[in-house]
């Protein structure tokens, strides 16, 4: 008997992938020997002291129940006083916190707990795409902001129409960005929490790469911004700051009643993270200034690869990031996102990732996922300039 998946399901957008998936499956079936700089999972261990407490957490039988609702106590005040030290964020770890299982989960579920059928939800364009799906799950109407280099990869609020403002109910952003690298300045939070207590919507910021900026630059907390916590709730990660995908922690922060919220979502669906694994994270929080520099130091060195590599081919349409790992790159010679990704695994054996996969906006650009390392950063560099590109 043929089942047909839900009308909330087949609503989603395609899966944008599937050619790109076919060209690289050829190409390593021809043996050829493929670069990828396709997928934002950094390629570096997850730090010892991390693992070590996760083993030894894994030994005491107390972490092996259920998981308390939002997290363990302990491990949200270490959210909390990592917002103190690294934000000047003051949090009460009781109730404007919570631990989720990624911040892609929290993405995923807040609209289940904030969005009524027909609300709207403005998302970044190009984005993340859990924002839009997620939106969808929930009834709610997904409405792109375009984010476009002249307005340096900032939506630009005051083009978005006085009704689609007034049905707004819930705004995602995410700074330091994914795709295009780009840093949020308090003027535009700012003026963001001021539409959004003028509108009456919530702000939900994805902070996943938060931590990651280099230099003695950081990112802004959305929750520093004077006023936000009034609107706003913060979905952050050990993922990306810690090298933990596999491990699926991440952290809710905020406004009292988004966090109950939300969490009053999960209590329905999850039960929580591995006692074990936020006893783990409360070690990587509590070790993060004798952790970070040499994780972030590692894409610091491979940014300055790469940007000078493709710089020198006579590639000079991108920024230099100085925040997350990716380097969003204007195409040459008039190629669509596709056609460029398509070129790159043809003519070079590198995968990359199409502007078009991250929304409409991204066309004309292609983004390259630094996770892997110098020598293979130069080697791509090498194949380009071999292919003539
Ligand atoms: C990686 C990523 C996430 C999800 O990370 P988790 O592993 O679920 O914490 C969320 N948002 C963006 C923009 C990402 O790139």
């Amino acid at each position: 008997m043929p089942f047909s998946v839900s009308n909330r399901l087949s609503a989603l957008p395609p899966y944008p992938f599937v050619e790109l998936d076919r060209m690289k499956r050829e190409a390593m079936e021809r043996g050829v020997d493929i670069i990828n700089l396709g997928i934002g999972d950094p390629d570096q261990p997850t730090p010892d002291i991390i693992i070590d407490a996760l083993t030894e957490a894994a030994h005491n039988p107390a972490n092996h129940q259920y998981p308390l609702g939002s997290g363990l106590t302990d491990f949200r005040r270490e959210v909390a006083d990592y917002y103190e030290r690294q934000h000047a964020v003051s949090l009460n770890a009781d109730k404007e916190a919570g631990a989720l299982i990624g911040s892609k989960e929290g993405i995923a579920h807040l609209p289940l707990a904030f969005i009524n059928p027909g609300d709207v939800v403005l998302f970044p364009d190009p984005g993340y795409p859990v924002y839009q799906s997620a939106t969808l799950f929930a009834g709610g109407i997904p409405v792109a902001m375009p984010l476009l280099k002249e307005n340096d990869f900032l939506p630009d609020l005051d083009a978005i129409p006085q009704d689609v403002l007034q049905r707004t109910r819930l705004m995602f952003l995410n700074y330091p960005n994914n795709p295009t690298a780009a840093l949020a300045t308090m003027e535009f939070f700012e003026k963001v929490v001021r539409m959004a207590k003028q509108y009456g919507f919530i702000v939900a910021h994805d902070a996943a790469y938060l931590d990651i900026v280099f230099g003695a630059k950081k990112a802004l907390s959305f929750l520093s911004v004077p006023g936000a916590s009034d609107v706003g709730i913060e979905l952050h990660s050990l993922s990306k700051t810690f090298n933990m995908t596999g491990w699926r922690i991440g952290f809710a922060a905020g406004h009292p009643d988004l966090v109950s919220g939300l969490m009053a979502v999960k209590a329905n669906i999850d039960s929580g993270v591995f006692n074990a694994v936020q006893r783990a994270s409360i070690a990587a929080l509590r070790n993060y200034d004798k952790l970070f520099p040499s994780i972030v130091s590692v894409y610091e060195g491979r940014v300055k690869v790469l940007a000078e590599g493709i710089r020198s081919l006579g590639w000079t349409d991108f920024t230099t990031p100085q925040a997350t790992f990716y380097v969003w790159v204007r195409n040459r010679g008039n190629r669509s996102s596709l056609e460029m990704t398509r070129t790159l695994i043809e003519e070079c054996g590198i995968v990359t990732t199409p502007g078009t996969a991250f929304g409409p906006s991204g066309e004309g650009y292609f983004r390259i996922a630094l996770t892997t390392n110098e020598d293979r950063l130069r080697e791509a560099c090498k194949r380009m300039e071999n292919a003539g590109l």
